[in-house]
């Protein structure tokens, strides 16, 4: 439609919540569904990662801010423009 695509997330582990669905967990990236690597170069299959079409990467930003949720959000992933309401910033390159 002509919009910016928003990421999707890919986890390395998940869970099935009430309603059948799955739900990321573990190391959560940005991915953007139709290509085979997270946002920060991850390959996907190398890295065992699963994608989460369904579950978008700002929601899962804020699932990760709010909830008990077991997510560890990337944050290579998230300097990486996955977080689309704020600009762009360079982060502390240190670990
Ligand atoms: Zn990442």
């Amino acid at each position: 439609m002509g919009k910016k695509q928003e990421p999707s997330v890919a986890a390395s582990s998940e869970w099935t919540d009430e309603e059948g669905l799955r739900q990321p967990r573990g190391d959560v990236h940005a991915w953007l569904p139709g290509t085979n690597q997270t946002l920060c170069g991850l390959p996907l299959h190398r890295a065992r990662l699963d994608r989460f079409q369904h579950v978008l990467w700002v929601d899962a930003l804020w699932l990760a801010d709010t909830t008990d949720s077991g997510i560890a959000i990337c944050r290579r992933c998230a300097a990486a423009g996955g977080r689309s309401t704020r600009r762009w910033s360079r982060v502390d390159p240190r670990p």
